[in-house]
């Protein structure tokens, strides 16, 4: 990775659409660390952790994007900011949580910068439901328990819960939306004993979660004020749940279940 080339006359910089991961610093991709630690333009949204931004170099440009929450579904993806630059023939990282192309609009900004002729590169990261799985020990799929996961969004503009058999639902953006969404998938025909788990700030030293069935995750949620962001899993792969020891690592995430019968 090479951020030398910052300024060139006439020549676009190149925007690197980056998974930041879903917020500890340990579990950004080698490629993601190289290019935030030699950043010398960085566009981050919400969801990329303090610990993470400590990262970018000093002096270095900080543009907060913002998840622009509200914004229309017609505004373009790419900030004008990142844009602006990248035509001005600098390099910019722009930081995204988890995975770009998870609910990060990633292909909506790969189609804007390639109409304009701008070159980009993408950095896989660690997507939110990949992090909440790994930091509880929930498995996503399991021989005796689920074939198949589905990463759904709980506000999305198509169908609510699409959920294809019995396999395990990951919800993301699901937190204001879980008692409906409980609702309709007991409505849908899933078992209202389900087990279902959210797990705020998966992976930071803040991360809670709660498990509970289908028809009351919503009021243990309530009654334990859960804060977003938080991923929600729907499964019995929840009910297999093997808690990893808590590593003498302090940059490990101490969880703090609390398991509601
Ligand atoms: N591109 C991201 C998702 C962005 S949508 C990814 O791949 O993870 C934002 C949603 O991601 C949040 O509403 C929440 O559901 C989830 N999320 C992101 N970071 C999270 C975290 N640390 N803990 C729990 N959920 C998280």
């Amino acid at each position: 990775v090479s951020l030398d080339r910052t300024v060139r006359k006439g020549a676009r910089g190149t925007v690197f659409l980056v998974g930041a991961g879903p917020g500890n610093p340990e579990l950004l991709t080698v490629r993601a660390h190289a290019l935030v630690t030699s950043a010398r333009i960085v566009a981050h949204d919400e969801l990329v952790s303090e610990a993470i931004l400590a990262l970018v170099p000093q002096g270095a440009e900080l543009i907060r994007v913002g998840r622009r929450r509200g914004t229309s579904p017609e505004a373009p993806a790419m900030h004008p900011a990142v844009l602006a630059r990248a035509l001005d023939g600098l390099d910019v990282v722009r930081l995204k949580g988890g995975d770009p192309l998870v609910f990060g609009r990633g292909g909506e900004e790969a189609e804007q910068l390639d109409a304009l002729g701008i070159p980009f590169e993408i950095v896989p990261g660690v997507s939110a439901a990949l992090g909440a799985a790994a930091s509880t020990g929930i498995p996503l799929t399991h021989r005796d328990a689920a074939s198949s996961v589905t990463f759904a969004t709980g506000h999305g503009r198509h169908d609510p819960t699409g959920s294809p058999g019995g396999g395990t639902i990951v919800f993301y953006m699901g937190l204001a939306t879980l008692r409906e969404t409980a609702r309709a998938l007991i409505v849908e025909g899933r078992d209202a004993h389900t087990p279902v788990a959210v797990i705020s700030h998966a992976t930071l030293s803040t991360e809670r979660t709660v498990i509970a069935t289908l028809d009351a995750i919503a009021d243990a949620v309530e009654s334990a004020s859960l804060e977003a962001p938080a991923i929600v899993i729907v499964g019995d792969v929840v009910a297999r749940r093997v808690v990893p020891s808590a590593a003498p690592d302090v940059a490990r995430p101490v969880t703090r279940s609390r398991r509601v019968p």
